[in-house]
C-alpha cells in the first residue's frame, strides 16, 4: 500500500514543511503506520500567519451574506462525505465509528449553524442625547490562531473555524501530530468549496515546534487552544508576550451525583455512557460518580454487571470502546489504576487488556470502575483520560456539593434525581460551565454555550456566546451638527 503523505496548507496550497521532514501518524488499533503528516516548523508558521493576515481585509469586508452561504456549502460537504470523514477520524484516533459518524454530523452541524448567524451580528445604539448618534459595531478579531487536540479532531478544528470564518476572521490551525487526517480531509472540503486563498492555512507538526511557533507569534490577533492544562499554561505565557487574547478550553474531571431518589436501574447504563465517550478521552467525560450512600451499592452493581457487557476493539468494529490514542497514552492510564490500588481504591474489572493477544498491538484498556474511592486521593482528583469511572459515596447534599467541587477543575456536571428543588440546588452550587440535569450531553450541541470554570478554562465557544469570544466591539460616536 502506497503511504500517503500529507504538506501543510498555506495560501491555498498544499506543500511540504519547509524543512521537508515528515511525522508518522500510527494507527493505534494495530500499531502500523497509515500516513504521514509534515513537520512544520517556525518558517512555515511565518508563512501561514503571513498568508492569514494578507487575505483579512477582503475577508473581513466581504458580504456577510456571502460567507453564509460559503458555510452552507461546506456543511453539505461535510454531510456529502460524512462516511468517509468518519472512517478517516475512527482509524485516526481510534475511536469507535459509531462515535466518529457523530462527530462527523456534529462538524456540519457548527458550519450550519454559524452560517445561519454570519449575517445576523448586529451591534446597538446607545441614547446619548439628541446631540450625538452612537453605535456599536462588532467586528472580527483578526488573525486567529487555533491550536486543536488529538481527541476530536474534527470536532474541535468546526468548532472553532466555523464561527471565526462567519464573522470575518482568518484562521491558522495547528492540529494534533497524534491524530489530525480529518483536519486535513476538512481543509480539502473549504479549498474545493471556493474558500479563498489565505483565509484558513494548516501547519501540521510537533506541539513544541509548530504549536509553540504559533503560540508567540506576534502577528496573531487571537489565540484559541483547547488541550491540557500544562500546555495552555505555556501557550498563555507566551500570548502574553504579545498581548495577544486567549481562549483556553482545558481539562476536566466531571462529577454526575446521584441523589437518594434517582432511579439507579435507569441511569447506570447512561452514566457508563457519559464516562466512557471515546475510551474516556473526552474532556468532558462524567468520570466521577458521587452516589448517595443509601444507593451506593445497588449502584455499583449495576455499574459492574454493565461493565463486563461493553466491548472492547478496533474503532472500525464499532466497540463500544476503541483504542487509547497511543501507547503511551495506555501506559498513562494503566499507571493511573495502579495508583489507585496503592491508594487503597476498590479496582473492579482494571485496566489491563485482557482480550485476544493479537490485538495486544493496539493501545486498549479494559473499562474500569474504581469503587471506595475518597476525595483526596490523586484519581480522584486528576484527569486520567481513560475509560476509568470513579465512585465515592456521600451523606448529604452539602458533602455532595463538597466533593463535586473538589478537584482544579470545572467543565461539566450532571444531576440525577426526581426532587427538582434538590436537583436545582445543586446545579446553582457546582462549580462548572454546564449542568445536566437527569441528562448528560458531555459539551451538549453546538447551539449550547461550552467553556470551564477554574482550570478548564476561559472564555466560552459554540452557541450565539462563542460570537463574544471571536468580534470585538467598536463603539462609533458621532456628534450631530445642529
Ligand atoms: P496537549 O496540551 O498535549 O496538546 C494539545 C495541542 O497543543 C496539540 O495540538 C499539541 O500539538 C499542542 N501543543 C503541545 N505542546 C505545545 C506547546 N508547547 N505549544 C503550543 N502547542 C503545543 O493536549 P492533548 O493531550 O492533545 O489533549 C488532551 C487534553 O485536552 C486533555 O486535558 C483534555 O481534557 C483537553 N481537552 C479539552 C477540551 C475542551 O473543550 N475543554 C476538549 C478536548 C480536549
Amino acid at each position: 500500500m502506497q503511504l500517503t503523505q500529507y504538506g501543510c496548507f498555506i495560501d491555498g496550497v498544499w506543500a511540504p514543511a519547509s524543512s521537508g521532514g515528515y511525522v508518522e501518524v500510527l494507527d493505534p488499533a494495530t500499531g502500523s503506520l497509515i500516513a504521514e503528516i509534515a513537520r512544520g516548523r517556525e518558517a512555515d508558521v511565518d508563512a501561514a500567519v503571513a498568508s492569514a493576515r494578507q487575505a483579512l481585509p477582503a475577508w473581513a469586508d466581504s458580504l456577510p451574506a456571502q460567507r453564509a452561504r460559503l458555510l452552507a456549502a461546506i456543511a453539505r460537504r461535510i454531510l456529502n462525505e460524512q462516511e468517509e470523514l468518519a472512517r478517516l477520524e475512527s482509524l485516526d484516533t481510534g475511536k469507535p465509528l459509531q462515535q466518529a459518524q457523530a462527530d462527523a454530523v456534529a462538524a456540519a452541524r457548527f458550519f450550519e449553524y454559524y452560517a445561519g448567524i454570519a449575517d445576523k451580528v448586529q451591534g446597538a445604539s446607545i441614547p446619548i442625547g439628541t446631540e450625538f448618534f452612537d453605535f456599536t459595531v462588532r467586528e472580527p478579531m483578526g488573525v486567529t490562531a487555533q491550536i486543536v487536540p488529538w481527541n476530536y479532531p474534527l470536532q474541535i478544528a468546526c468548532r472553532g473555524i466555523a464561527p471565526a470564518l462567519a464573522t470575518g476572521n482568518t484562521v491558522v490551525v495547528k492540529p494534533a501530530e497524534l491524530a489530525c487526517l480529518s483536519v486535513l480531509a476538512l481543509t480539502r472540503i473549504c479549498h474545493e468549496e471556493g474558500l479563498p486563498a489565505g483565509v484558513l492555512n494548516v501547519v501540521t507538526g510537533l506541539g513544541h515546534e509548530a504549536g509553540a511557533a504559533l503560540a508567540a507569534h506576534s502577528d496573531i490577533n487571537l489565540l484559541v487552544f483547547t488541550g491540557s492544562v500544562q500546555t495552555g499554561r505555556n501557550v498563555m505565557r507566551a500570548a502574553a508576550e504579545n498581548i495577544v487574547p486567549v481562549l483556553l478550553e482545558l481539562g476536566g474531571k466531571s462529577p454526575n451525583i446521584v441523589l437518594p431518589d434517582a432511579d439507579v436501574d435507569a441511569i447506570a447504563p447512561l452514566l457508563l455512557k457519559a464516562a466512557f465517550p471515546h475510551a474516556g478521552q473526552t474532556c468532558s467525560a462524567g468520570t466521577r460518580v458521587l452516589v448517595h450512600r443509601s444507593q451506593h451499592k445497588k449502584l455499583v452493581e449495576r455499574l459492574s454487571a454493565l461493565l463486563k457487557t461493553l466491548k472492547v476493539g478496533p474503532g472500525l468494529q464499532k466497540p463500544d470502546i476503541g483504542a487509547l490514542v497511543s501507547r503511551a497514552q495506555q501506559q498513562k492510564v494503566e499507571g493511573y489504576i495502579d495508583l489507585a490500588r496503592q491508594e487503597g481504591a476498590t479496582v473492579i474489572q482494571g485496566g489491563v487488556w485482557q482480550g485476544d493477544t493479537d490485538m495486544a498491538a493496539g493501545s486498549f484498556v479494559m473499562p474500569t470502575i474504581l469503587d471506595d474511592v475518597g476525595a483526596g486521593m490523586r484519581v480522584h482528583q486528576e484527569e486520567i483520560f481513560g475509560p476509568v469511572l470513579s465512585i465515592v459515596a456521600f451523606d448529604d447534599e452539602d458533602e455532595a456539593v463538597r466533593i463535586a467541587n473538589a478537584t482544579e477543575y470545572g467543565l461539566v456536571a450532571g444531576v440525577w434525581g426526581k426532587d427538582v428543588g434538590a436537583t436545582h440546588r445543586i446545579a446553582r452550587r457546582v462549580q462548572a460551565g454546564q449542568v445536566f440535569i437527569n441528562c448528560y450531553g458531555a459539551g451538549g450541541g453546538v447551539e449550547l454555550p461550552f467553556g470551564g470554570y477554574r482550570k478548564s478554562g476561559f472564555g466560552r465557544e459554540k452557541g450565539l456566546d462563542a460570537l463574544l469570544s471571536y468580534t470585538q466591539v467598536k463603539n462609533i460616536c458621532i456628534r450631530i451638527e445642529s
